[in-house]
């Protein structure tokens, strides 16, 4: 057993690294961010104003994607990335059980059926070999989520649905600013989701978007973002009547995002540079001190990845601890450090229990979901804030190891 050099942790009836509370993610609104919001409350445009191009377009520089389509939300986006691959009834698309929900939700919106494949127990992200052995006739697309912020295995994962046909779409709702090979994330899959939630890497409050290369699946997420409804006489059927003259000619959503929400992101990603460097810190100080514990298991990287973390997930060993990740997670609460859990998995839940998923489904996903803890990872963090959760995580590690 290691030197207890921490002292006796809170939960054992120590006292806490820190008096004040610390969560694992925090917006940062600055100055910027509210005159940005004022300027379009005092104009004229409050939804689908300029704003919404201007988004779009640096959505397009900063990716380098061809085309991006503004949305509420990033649940919102993988609902039209799905539509616009064409999935429907009777389909079948392949997603990992280690994200949020509305990774597999979308699949049901669309009548299809979620398939869950088994991650990489190294990166945590999804398994391609997994992934060739779930495709059927059935299946449409694959679902690829960047868990955490780093990049799936994009080259394995395109091979795979070349050779069957597939769509890819990236859920990058965790990837904004993350490269794959020197290439940005939102210019490589067929698509990429994006979500703007406060606890992203920049926010709009809510808000998302979809980017693709394609022209064809361009106008199809239009389409189906915008009710369906197109002034664009290149989509219409018929000649226009008049200026007034609009058509609908798919069933679409209203999916569309505010000029006000717009604003304050384009204000954010003015600070994109900014949060993804003080990301990356932090990550390089967890890593270095964890790599040092015996306890626990730091998540690895594909070389290809150049990865903006949204998430840091510790990862116990439960062999060399007298206490599970339960016992692991109040005693970093009573350190003060409020953790989360990143996720748990998809098809545990019981409305996805009652359409007939087991558990055992994903050995690997499921071994994971019970080690795991979200620490606090936010570009306000202070180096203070950092080397406290770092010590907590230390006292706790060494006073429960076996
Ligand atoms: C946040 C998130 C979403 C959903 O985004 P919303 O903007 O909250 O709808 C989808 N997938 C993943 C992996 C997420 O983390």
């Amino acid at each position: 057993m290691e030197e207890k050099i921490w002292g006796l942790p809170a939960a054992a009836g120590g006292s806490p690294v820190r008096e004040t509370k610390i969560y694992y993610g925090h917006q940062y609104l600055d100055e910027a961010d509210y005159q940005a919001v004022l300027d379009v409350l005092k104009s004229d445009a409050l939804t689908c104003g300029p704003k919404i191009g201007e988004l779009e377009e640096r959505l397009c520089s900063i990716t380098g994607a061809k085309h991006a389509v503004s949305v509420s939300n990033g649940t919102a986006a993988l609902h039209i990335a799905c539509l616009a691959a064409g999935v429907g009834p009777g389909d079948e698309v392949i997603t990992t059980p280690i994200t949020f929900a509305a990774s597999a939700n979308c699949a049901l919106y669309c009548g299809a059926r979620p398939v869950f494949a088994d991650i990489d127990d190294k990166t945590y992200n999804i398994d391609p070999k997994s992934v060739e052995q779930c495709v059927t006739e059935k299946t449409k697309a694959v679902v690829a989520v960047d868990y955490t912020g780093q990049s799936t295995d994009l080259k394995a994962l395109r091979k795979i649905c070349d050779k069957y046909g597939l769509i890819l779409i990236t859920d990058g709702a965790h990837s904004i600013g993350t490269c794959y090979d020197g290439k940005a994330t939102g210019s490589i899959a067929d698509m990429t989701t994006f979500s703007f939630h406060p606890v992203k890497t920049v926010t709009a409050g809510e808000g998302g978007a979809v980017m693709t290369n394609s022209d064809e699946l361009y106008k199809k997420l239009v389409l189906f973002g915008r009710h369906g409804i197109t002034r664009n006489p290149d989509w219409m059927e018929n000649t226009p009547e008049g200026p007034w003259y609009y058509e609908q000619i798919e069933l679409g959503y209203n999916y569309r995002m505010t000029d006000i929400q717009a604003a304050l992101l384009l204000s954010q990603l003015d600070k994109l540079e900014m949060f993804k460097a003080r990301r990356k810190e932090i990550v390089k100080c967890y890593n270095e001190a964890f790599s040092q514990m015996p306890q626990i298991t730091v998540q690895e990287e594909i070389p290809e990845s150049d990865t903006t973390r949204h998430l840091y997930i510790l990862r116990i060993r439960p062999e060399a601890l007298t206490i599970d990740r339960k016992g692991f997670f109040e005693a970093l609460a009573a350190e003060n450090i409020c953790c989360n859990v990143h996720y748990i998995p998809t098809y545990y839940f019981p409305y996805y229990q009652k359409l007939g998923y087991q558990k055992g489904l994903c050995p690997k996903a499921e071994k994971l979901y019970e080690e795991i803890i979200s620490l606090p990872l936010y570009y306000g963090m202070s180096d203070a804030d950092v080397e406290d959760v770092i010590k907590a995580v230390g006292k706790i590690a060494s006073y429960y190891a076996k």
